[in-house]
Order: C-alpha cells, then sequence, then structure tokens
C-alpha cells in the first residue's frame, strides 16, 4: 500500500464544487504527516480546465463520456480501478449526495473501511467525525487497509485547497464503460427564484423567537440597515413565512458569511453545522443556557424584541456620521 492521500474532485455543471478544495486542504494535512504526495482525482470528458486551481502534487485525470456528470456505476467502476492498481492510504469524498453515495458503494465492493462526516485531522493523522448532528465529535485512528472518509466542511478554509499553480497532470485510462445501467438523460437546473445565501456577507438569522410572521419586519429593518438579508432557521421556514431558499442548516444551505447575526435561535446541531464558516456569530437570546452561545463570537442575553430597534438607530447613527 502506498502513502499517498487521494481526494476525489466533485464537480457540476463546469464547477468544482467548494468542498473538493476543503479536502484537499485536509489531503495536503495528512499527506505532510505520511510524508507522501496528495493526489487530485478529476472524472469527467473534456474536463481538464478544472483543474487550475487545484492545489495538489498530481491531478490524476480519467476521460470519458460517461464520465461527464455523475452517475454511480460510470464512477464505481473508475474508482474501484484506481483505488486497486494505486493502494492509497487514504480516499477523501465530500460529505454530499454524490460523495456518499459513491464511498458507501467503493467500501462494498473493495471491502474498505469508511468512516463518515470527518471534520479535521489531528496533527498525528487521526481523523474526527462530527456525530449525533454535531453534538458529539468522535476521534478515530486509520484503519490498516486503504482508509475512506467522507468530509464535511467547516475544518479547513477552502482557499488553503486552491494553488495559482496548476497540478501535473496524469492521464488515468478508464475502464470499460459500456453497459452501463445509469446514464443522464438531461439536467434541471433548479428553479432559482431567490438570492443565494450561502454568498451573502450579513446575514440577520431569525428562530422560533421572533413569534410571529409579523415581527420578521424587525428582522428585515435591521438587515436594510446592515446591508444584509434575512434567512432563518427550521420552525420559520415551516411555518411558511419564507421560502426554504433562506433555511439555514442541515436540510437548509451552509452559510459562510462575515457577520451571522442570529435572532432568538436555539443553536440546534441540525443548525449549528450549517454556521460553522462564519467569521462572526453574534447570538441574541433570552436563555442563557442556549447552546448557540457555545459557537457564538458575541452573545447577549437580551430580549430581540427589546433591541432591534436601539440597534438600527445605533447602526443609522454610525452611518450618518
Ligand atoms: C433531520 C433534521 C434536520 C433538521 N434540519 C434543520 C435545518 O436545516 N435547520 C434548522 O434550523 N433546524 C433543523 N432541524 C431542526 C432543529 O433540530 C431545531 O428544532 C431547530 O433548529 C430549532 O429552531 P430554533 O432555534 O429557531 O427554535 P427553538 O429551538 O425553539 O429556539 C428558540 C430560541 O429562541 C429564544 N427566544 C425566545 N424568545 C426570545 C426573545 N424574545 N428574545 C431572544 N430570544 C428568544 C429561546 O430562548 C430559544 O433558545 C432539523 C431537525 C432534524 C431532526
Amino acid at each position: 500500500m502506498s502513502q499517498d492521500i487521494y481526494v476525489l474532485i466533485e464537480h457540476n455543471q463546469g464547477q468544482v464544487a467548494e468542498i473538493s478544495y476543503v479536502m484537499l486542504a485536509a489531503g495536503r494535512q495528512l499527506a505532510g504527516i505520511h510524508g507522501s504526495q496528495l493526489f487530485a482525482m478529476l472524472l469527467g470528458y473534456q474536463a481538464q480546465g478544472l483543474s487550475l486551481d487545484i492545489a495538489a502534487d498530481k491531478l490524476l485525470y480519467i476521460d470519458h463520456p460517461a464520465l461527464k456528470e455523475f452517475a454511480q456505476d460510470a464512477y464505481l467502476l473508475t474508482l474501484t480501478e484506481i483505488i486497486k492498481s494505486r493502494q492509497p492510504r487514504v480516499v477523501l469524498f465530500g460529505n454530499t449526495t454524490i460523495g456518499s453515495d459513491i464511498a458507501g458503494a467503493v467500501s462494498i465492493a473493495l471491502g474498505l473501511d469508511l468512516a463518515s462526516s470527518c471534520r479535521y485531522f489531528t496533527s498525528d493523522g487521526k481523523f474526527v467525525s462530527q456525530i449525533c448532528g454535531g453534538k458529539i465529535m468522535a476521534e478515530g485512528n486509520l484503519s490498516s487497509g486503504t482508509t475512506l472518509l467522507t468530509m464535511v466542511p467547516g475544518g479547513y478554509k477552502p482557499e488553503e485547497g486552491q494553488s495559482e499553480h496548476p497540478p501535473v497532470i496524469e492521464n488515468f485510462s478508464p475502464p470499460v464503460l459500456d453497459n452501463l445501467r445509469i446514464k443522464n438523460i438531461k439536467f434541471i437546473q433548479p428553479e432559482s427564484f431567490d438570492i443565494d445565501i450561502s454568498k451573502e456577507s450579513i446575514l440577520i438569522s431569525v428562530g422560533r423567537g421572533i413569534q410571529t410572521r409579523d415581527n420578521l419586519e424587525l428582522a428585515e429593518n435591521l438587515a436594510n440597515s446592515l446591508g444584509g438579508v434575512v434567512c432563518a432557521s427550521r420552525p420559520v421556514i415551516d411555518q411558511g413565512w419564507l421560502p426554504t431558499t433562506r433555511l439555514v442548516g442541515k436540510s437548509g444551505k451552509h452559510v459562510k458569511p462575515k457577520v451571522y447575526i442570529a435572532l432568538g435561535i436555539s443553536g440546534a446541531p441540525e443548525h449549528v453545522e450549517a454556521i460553522t464558516g462564519s467569521e462572526t456569530i453574534i447570538a441574541i437570546n433570552t436563555d442563557p443556557k442556549a447552546p448557540i452561545f457555545d459557537i457564538a463570537t458575541y452573545g447577549t442575553e437580551t430580549d430581540l424584541f427589546d433591541l432591534i430597534d436601539v440597534l438600527v438607530e445605533k447602526v443609522e447613527a454610525a452611518k450618518a456620521s
């Protein structure tokens, strides 16, 4: 078995998914620990251009029309071939729809150990995974054979996995990809009728503590004043007070704004896992024991209804001066 670290680059519609860069940053750390090389695996069709900013020692490129978009059986045949011939120490996949789908299949096909939801690696190469929706962090040793891991965001900055120097490309011949059971027929773009909260730099997030739909206006006022956007936890979305595009959390969007203001949000694991990439988290919650305070940069146990108007006034006064 080699000591090299392999990362599966996820891409869709000509865009490399951000989790790929997070994995490259993690893979770089692991390769340093093992004194080995970091390989990125790019499966695609006429897609070499996607490799330009990939921070890996080498890019293993596999070109085939059947790999143009993700399809489990074509990916499975290709990845099992690579892993059997290269015997990497670790293979990293995104803990995403694609990554979880293919990592499980590879694990079964090759009888390799798979650990999921890895957030980061310790300095001596143990993996740390979040379990129970992030309530517990579990540390584990790599198994003796090739270890497969799926990774969640939050442990590494995507920029750490990017480079101005493209990696050396090594072509890998695809296996025979005939008689596949799955063929992609058509890509249906999801309707985009709203802003993308994952790209916003100031988010005012409202939780059940906002109490009524009418009270959302308070959050809107604060958002307008700060140049931000309103988003929400699940109870607010479930009430239909905001569209699902504004949901922050496990079942919604992961966000990484400069400032995340949580108004009346308790900090359940399903919510918190999606906001840890924020630069600054400000929690406003009347319950001093609310878990949101455990991850907040700043917090106040003030009633949000006493605070918002004052905050808006202060922001406007600061802007005027
Ligand atoms: C499979 C699964 C997926 C899920 N996915 C998501 C998800 O994607 N996103 C998500 O958010 N949740 C998700 N949840 C739900 C999650 O477990 C929590 O139930 C939810 O996040 C709680 O939302 P909340 O904090 O707004 O409400 P609560 O937990 O009810 O908290 C409300 C908070 O407001 C505070 N408060 C009340 N009044 C005031 C006031 N006047 N001023 C200041 N503070 C006040 C209270 O002290 C309390 O802490 C998921 C759950 C499951 C099981």
